[in-house]
């Protein structure tokens, strides 16, 4: 007897991503992993003597092929199967069902191997087409997927057509390819067609004919439309130690009860002993197992298996919020200050476990009044990784681990932390290599320098203060953009390019000192984050308030940011033709370019072979032709 969460209640939830901001490949899994299709249920008549069930329900996303099933598979495990199977073939069935049993999943899933499968001996019927149809057993079919029955379409489904290749069986096309004319198929066809070998509906097209047939068959009550889903209930019980004790009562008169809420939560006993027993140590402690029933008071047994640690992820942020907090799992002011998660990191092998069954639970305390809204984490980033610098990922076996403390020992723990920004993408990651780290260092040598070194104050020309106020500002803004998207290694890149351009100001003669007090400033808010502990100890030393890591991050001004515009003359032989907006630093080559892109340009020079182009930098640009 095992605990389950009911989390397919919330499948077509949990298939509406509209509310949160993740990564494709982490909702394509998602739906993957919850893979919901429609599609109809149809019986096949069952006659095997002594067999009270007089039909078997399969589940087909295709119910336009099923004139084309020649062969019904079921899963192993299914309860049928010591039913129907005829004496001379036991023998070959049980050894073949022990064979399956012992294979994962995926094994059995795996569309590279070969198929393998044996024949039941017993048949079922196929009403739509009147025919009996062989029932084998296969290991790729799965018994908890739909009805753990597949029929086999082997014309129009490539494992079917390798299995009835594998096996001999016909293969009977009911969708017309295009030009064909009943030769043998080298696969499956797969793709749309018109109807053929299909009694009355021969001739529709086949998404029609999907319709149809599933109209017909529930017209018949032979089945119904229906939706199915390969996520299965959530098995939370483990027969382990380390684990939260799933709050249970076994009485043998009043059946499984729940522990009362008053005495929650159930604690693990702290003198378990650890045997090899092949049992959880919760089963073989008296104490803990031995409770009385709260309905009846009478002997009863405590539930001895644990549940499934993703239970305490699932939830761990929010309880987080108020872990002292004694009347309900969360502090309901706490939690309508500080959730739902507005940004959430980590790594992409969390996809369909722990993100999954998280949002499931959030869904089900938010029906229970426990939090607000409908998802737990509105914006999700996955990592990267750092891999060893042999570009595997790192591992004590491999021998590639990278231990940061030898390079924080000697360039600082600031340093290697910006050094492991710079080195990529944060979302790619890749192979370490030690390399740029001095030239990392280096610049926050010069950072230092340049932060505790007073420039010359004095009057500086409009030019120039307009100048550093615009470096600054627009720092700030690349800054900002790359912070939000998690663009670490292109944010230290502009905060580089500021040092030295603020050094370059420096060295060039008097600077404005709030222009100049402006920019320091600015750096060292945007070097918090990055660099937390020169940017403190700079931030003290040049006589800031404590802390720099309470300060509002920078603004920036879009005015003090627009790059300064200049307008281009372009003539065609010395004719005026044009007047073009270009900044103001604009090069010879990209003034060229603007110019000869001019529609207005464009027209004179029409068919006119451009023989010379003549710049004057910042005024005009003549496009002689000939
Ligand atoms: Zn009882």
């Amino acid at each position: 007897e095992q605990w389950f969460f009911r989390i397919t209640d919330y499948a077509d939830q949990l298939l509406d991503f509209s509310g949160i901001e993740w990564p494709d490949r982490i909702v394509t899994m998602q739906r993957n992993w919850i893979g919901r299709s429609e599609g109809v249920e149809i019986a096949f008549g069952l006659d095997v003597p002594g067999v009270e069930q007089k039909e078997l329900r399969v589940f087909t996303t295709r119910p336009d092929t099923v004139f084309g099933v020649t062969f019904m598979v079921l899963a192993p495990e299914h309860p049928l199967i010591p039913l129907i199977t005829t004496p001379d073939r036991r023998a070959e069935v049980e050894t073949y069902v022990e064979q399956a049993r012992r294979q994962t999943e995926i094994e059995r899933l795996s569309t590279e191997r070969e198929k393998t499968g044996v024949f039941t001996g017993a048949c079922c019927h196929n009403l739509l087409s009147g025919e009996d149809v062989p029932i084998w057993i296969a290991d790729y079919a799965l018994l908890w997927y739909a009805t753990g029955a597949v029929m086999g379409v082997p014309a129009h489904d490539q494992r079917d057509f390798e299995f009835a290749q594998q096996f001999g069986i016909p293969v009977r096309v009911v969708i017309a390819p295009p030009d064909w004319h009943g030769e043998p198929l080298e696969q499956a066809y797969l793709d749309p067609g018109v109807m053929v070998n299909s009694a009355q509906f021969d001739g529709l097209p086949n998404d029609e004919g999907k319709e149809g047939i599933a109209d017909y068959v529930e017209s018949k009550g032979w089945g119904q439309r229906t939706v199915s889903y390969r996520i299965r209930d959530w098995l939370i019980s483990r027969q382990r130690y380390w684990g939260t004790p799933i709050p249970i009562i076994h009485c043998h008169k009043c059946g499984t009860v729940p522990v009362p809420e008053d005495q929650l939560p159930v604690l693990l006993p702290e003198d378990a002993e650890f045997k090899p027993t092949g049992e959880s140590p919760l089963a073989g402690h008296e104490g803990f197992v031995h409770a009385d029933c709260p309905r009846c008071d009478g002997p009863a047994r405590r539930e001895t298996d644990t549940m499934d640690t993703f239970m305490d992820s699932n939830w761990y942020f929010i309880r987080y919020l108020s872990p002292q907090y004694d009347a309900a799992p969360v502090d309901p002011q706490r939690a309508g200050k500080w959730l739902p998660v507005d940004q959430y990191t980590g790594g992409a092998e969390h996809a369909v476990m722990h993100l999954l069954y998280a949002r499931f639970f959030w869904k089900l305390a938010r029906d229970l009044g426990i939090v607000q809204g409908d998802e737990p984490f509105l914006r999700l980033f996955n990592q990267g990784q750092i891999l060893g610098p042999d570009g595997q990922r790192m591992s004590k076996s491999r021998g590639n681990v990278v231990a940061p403390d030898e390079y924080v020992g000697r360039y600082g723990a600031d340093t290697f932390r910006c050094y492991l920004m710079f080195i990529g993408p944060w979302d790619e990651g890749g192979p370490f290599g030690i390399e740029g780290i001095a030239g990392i260092w280096r610049w926050l040598n010069r950072l230092w320098g340049l932060v505790l070194s007073e420039p010359t104050f004095g009057h500086a020309p409009a030019e120039a203060v307009r100048h550093l106020r615009r470096l600054t500002h627009q720092t700030v803004r690349k800054a900002t953009n790359d912070m939000e998207r998690f663009h670490f290694n292109t944010l230290l890149a502009a905060l580089m390019e500021l040092t030295n351009g603020l050094i370059r100001r420096r060295d060039a003669g008097p600077v404005d000192r709030d222009a100049w007090n402006e920019a320091i400033q600015s750096l060292l808010l945007m070097l918090a984050p990055v660099a937390p502990h020169i940017s403190e100890e700079l931030w003290a030393r040049t006589g800031r308030p404590y802390s720099v890591h309470t300060q509002p991050w920078p603004a920036w001004d879009p005015d003090l940011a627009r790059e300064d515009e200049i307008t281009l003359v372009v003539q065609v032989n010395g004719k005026l033709r044009d007047r073009i907006q270009a900044p103001a630093d604009i090069d010879e080559g990209r003034a060229r370019e603007l110019a000869l892109a001019s529609p207005r340009v464009q027209k004179f020079i029409d068919q006119k072979r451009v023989q010379r182009v003549i710049y004057v930098p910042g005024k005009l640009v003549n496009v002689v032709v000939r």
